[in-house]
């Protein structure tokens, strides 16, 4: 399966714990970030990870483009509801396509580890969703 993984700077810290304790389950995926979300989390788990441009530089576009195209499945964006981002309006385009094309979204942490969980569990996979 295809996953994106974006977190908006206060969020990063989670990404990474996320990724920490789902490891296992995200290395039998395909993994797509923005720029500086994908090296972070590749370096503190050693993850392979495919990296857009950083978010505010077009990353968020990158992956809705591929979220347009059918090639994420399932996108994990840890948004920071409480600053104001340069760019806004490229996150809610995103949140948008997923929307329109019926891709899995969370935007927070336990809504990530309910779609991690599912995928783990296997009660998610590429032949149901
Ligand atoms: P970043 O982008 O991973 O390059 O920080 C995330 C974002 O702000 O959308």
């Amino acid at each position: 399966m295809k996953i994106g993984l974006i977190a908006h700077d206060k969020k990063k810290p989670d990404i990474v714990v996320l990724a920490k304790k789902y490891r296992d389950t995200l290395a039998q995926h395909e993994l797509y970030a923005t720029g500086t979300t994908g090296k972070l989390i590749s370096n503190e788990t050693g993850l392979n990870i495919h990296c857009m441009k950083s978010g505010p530089l077009g990353g968020d576009q990158q992956i809705g483009s591929m979220v347009a195209d059918n090639l994420i499945d399932l996108l994990i964006f840890l948004r920071d509801p409480l600053t104001p981002q340069p760019h806004e309006p490229d996150i809610s385009a995103l949140l948008r396509l997923c929307d329109v094309h019926d891709i899995p979204l969370a935007t927070n942490f336990k809504s990530a580890e309910v779609l991690l969980l599912a995928l783990k569990s296997g009660v998610v996979s590429d032949n149901n969703l």
